[in-house]
C-alpha cells in the first residue's frame, strides 16, 4: 500500500476487495495476509462489515440475520488445527434487515442457518483479531449474471456512510483446475497475468463494460472458470463513489493459477 491519506473522507468507510488465496493462511501468514493486517488498521474501525463472500455461493440471495453467526469450516483435507479455529464476531440483526430494506425488490431470504465461512473468517482472523466488529453476510445468487451483482453493489453503497465496511472476499483469478501448488508463489501462468493486470486497470478506470463482460475474453475465461471468485469483487465495484481513489492493498500470485491482489475504494 503506498497511500492511505484520503480514507475516511466525508466518512465514508472503505469498499474492500480480498483475495483471500489457501485457508491455509490462517496458520501461515504471508507477505500478504501481512498486507491486509497493515491495511485495516490505517482505516476507522466500521461499526460494523457486510462480508460478500466466494463461499457462500447459492441460487438464491439470502442475508445472515442471527446475534452470532457459527464458524464454518467449508474445505476438506486440511490440518486439525484449522478446523479448531472459531472466529466468534457477533452478527448483526440490524444491519442484515438494513440489507434487506436497501436491496428493495430483490428477494432476499432472512438465513438465520449460515454463519461466517472460510472466504469471511480467514480474512478477519488477520484484520480484525479481537472479532469485536458484527459481520453479516450476504449471499451470491448463482442464477444471476454479472450485472445483478453490481446493481446490488449500487444499492448497497448507502452503508459505506453509515459506517459499514463492504468487504468482497474472492480471488481475481481463481482456476483450482489448473493449480500447481508445488510451484508456489509468483510465478502466474500467463493468462492468469494478463487477465490479473487488465482488472487492475479495469477496477482503476471503473471501467464496468470490461469487469461485465470478462468471460468474452479467453483469458478471462481460464481466470474465472466458475464466477464464484470473481463475482464479489463486482459487489465492491458497485458499491463506489464518485469520489473513490483505488488503493492497491497487495498484489501476487499462488500456484500458477490464483490471484491475490487486494484492493480497496476509498
Ligand atoms: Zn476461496
Amino acid at each position: 500500500m503506498t497511500e492511505n491519506s484520503g480514507i475516511g473522507k466525508d466518512n465514508l468507510m472503505p469498499s474492500v476487495f480480498i483475495g483471500h488465496g489457501n485457508p491455509m493462511f490462517v496458520l501461515e501468514p504471508n507477505r500478504w495476509t501481512e498486507a491486509w493486517s497493515e491495511f485495516f488498521l490505517s482505516i476507522p474501525k466500521p461499526k460494523a462489515i457486510l462480508a460478500v463472500s466466494a463461499h457462500w455461493y447459492i441460487t438464491k440471495s439470502a442475508v445472515t440475520i442471527m446475534d452470532h453467526p457459527r464458524t464454518i469450516h467449508d474445505f476438506g483435507g486440511f490440518p486439525d488445527e484449522l478446523y479448531r479455529i472459531k472466529y466468534e464476531a457477533p452478527g448483526s440483526k440490524e444491519l442484515g434487515s438494513r440489507v434487506i430494506e436497501l436491496l428493495e425488490d430483490t428477494p432476499v431470504e432472512r438465513d438465520n442457518k449460515w454463519g461466517l465461512d472460510h472466504g469471511t473468517w480467514s480474512v478477519l482472523t488477520h484484520t480484525f483479531k479481537k472479532a469485536d466488529v458484527p459481520v453479516v453476510q450476504l449471499s451470491i445468487d448463482a442464477t444471476k449474471p454479472p450485472e445483478f451483482h453490481w446493481k446490488l453493489g449500487e444499492m448497497l453503497a448507502p452503508l459505506r456512510n453509515e459506517g459499514v465496511l463492504i468487504l468482497g472476499s474472492g480471488n481475481i483469478v481463481h482456476n483450482l483446475g489448473l493449480a500447481r501448488f508445488e510451484i508456489g508463489f509468483d510465478r502466474p501462468f500467463d493468462w492468469n497475468e494478463k487477465f490479473d493486470l487488465e482488472v487492475k486497470s479495469a477496477v482503476k478506470d471503473f471501467d464496468k463494460s470490461y469487469l461485465l463482460n470478462y468471460l468474452e475474453l479467453p483469458h478471462g475465461k481460464l481466470s474465472a472458470p466458475t464466477p464464484d471468485h470473481y463475482y464479489p469483487l463486482l459487489y465492491n465495484m458497485g458499491a463506489r463513489s464518485l469520489s473513490d481513489k483505488v488503493v492497491s492493498i497487495c498484489e501476487g500470485y499462488d500456484a500458477g493459477s490464483l490471484s491475490m491482489r487486494s484492493f480497496a475504494l476509498v
